[in-house]
């Protein structure tokens, strides 16, 4: 049926200076390492191909813009449709007085160290956030009590019809690990604001921030970060660590024993152990304390959307 798919596909792809690959391997593409192909896997040569790729590509494909897969369990089975990968010109930074603006592919970690050598303080919660600038602006990051929301002046989009517009981060909805984005609204470009600052205190404050990041979170892993959202007036690891789920496993995947929001795939897990294992954890959790946790972490590919 795939394979069905993927000739279909292949005939209404429109002409592009980008690098389209059929049936391509994401598992590389993600922190977890796990999860089927993708239908095309589109890597736009810049903001044009893509705009014009997106007006031309038949309304009825999904499209699917995937960051640098730090918070997804992309599944099994695969992506329907064309996942859409931003590098190459997408990952530049340049300063203009007091923004940082970025390609929607640049690394939020490079934000951060941009602003630092620049003397701008605000961005530099971001260093330790594994993910890409649309990632970042989806998600509304946050590290240390300062949201993307806090610093985004501007984002540019564009949208699944191929029209681009600059929305202000009013504009963006943004609430708890979330924004108003549609799926298919892929960030290109965006602009962040800060202060001025001695640079040193700056690097200082990213040091710290490292420093408490090793000691609570189990880094070089293959994860995909917190597993779920904070419930109002609770912390998911808490209530997952009260419900006895430290350590439990599905398959290759198990819960963190050193931050018990995190799942860590070992080698040969698949996205449904993670998947699995995920459910069995909120199921727990609700027997026990009445509390839905409710994924953070996307899932995405055939199945249930995310
Ligand atoms: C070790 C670890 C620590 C983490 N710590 C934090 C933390 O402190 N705070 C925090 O908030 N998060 C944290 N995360 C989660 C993750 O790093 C962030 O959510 C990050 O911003 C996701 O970016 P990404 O590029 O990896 O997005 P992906 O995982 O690739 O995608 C996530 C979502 O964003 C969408 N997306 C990706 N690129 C674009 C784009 N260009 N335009 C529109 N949508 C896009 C995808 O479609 C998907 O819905 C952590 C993850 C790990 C593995």
């Amino acid at each position: 049926m795939i394979q069905t798919e993927t000739s279909r596909l292949q005939k209404v792809i429109p002409p592009t200076r980008g690098k389209v690959t059929l049936e391509a391997p994401l598992s590389r593409l993600t922190w977890f390492g796990v999860g089927g192909p993708a239908d095309v896997l589109f890597r736009p040569a810049d903001i044009d191909d893509l705009r014009s790729f997106l007006e031309n590509l038949d309304q009825n494909i999904s499209v699917w813009p995937l960051g640098v897969g730090s918070n997804v369990i992309i599944r099994d089975s695969g992506i329907e449709g064309v996942v859409v990968l931003l590098r190459g010109p997408f990952t530049k930074i340049d300063v203009e007085e007091n923004l940082i603006v970025a390609g929607g592919g640049a690394l939020s970690a490079n934000i951060a160290i941009k602003a630092a050598d620049t003397g701008l303080k605000g961005p530099e919660f971001l260093s330790g956030v594994p993910g890409s600038v649309g990632g970042a602006i989806r998600m509304n990051a946050g590290a240390y009590g300062t949201e993307v929301k806090d610093i985004l002046s501007w984002a540019e989009v564009i949208t699944r019809t191929g029209t681009v517009k600059r929305i202000s981060a009013a504009e963006l909805g943004f609430s708890y690990r979330n924004s108003n984005l549609q799926p298919d609204d892929i960030v290109v470009k965006a602009a962040f604001k800060g202060t001025k600052d001695n640079p040193n205190n700056i690097r200082a404050r990213l040091q710290d921030f490292q420093k408490q990041r090793e000691a609570s979170q189990p880094l070089r892993t293959r994860t995909g970060g917190s597993t779920f959202q904070n419930p109002a007036k609770n912390k998911a690891w808490e209530l997952i660590d009260a419900a006895g789920c430290r350590g439990q496993r599905v398959g290759k995947a198990y819960v963190s024993d050193k931050h018990c929001n995190f799942i860590i795939a070992e080698e040969g897990a698949n996205a449904s152990d993670i998947e699995t294992l995920g459910e069995a954890v909120r199921q727990k959790v609700k027997e026990q304390f009445g509390v839905i946790l409710e994924w953070e972490i996307k899932r995405i590919g055939r199945g249930t959307a995310c």
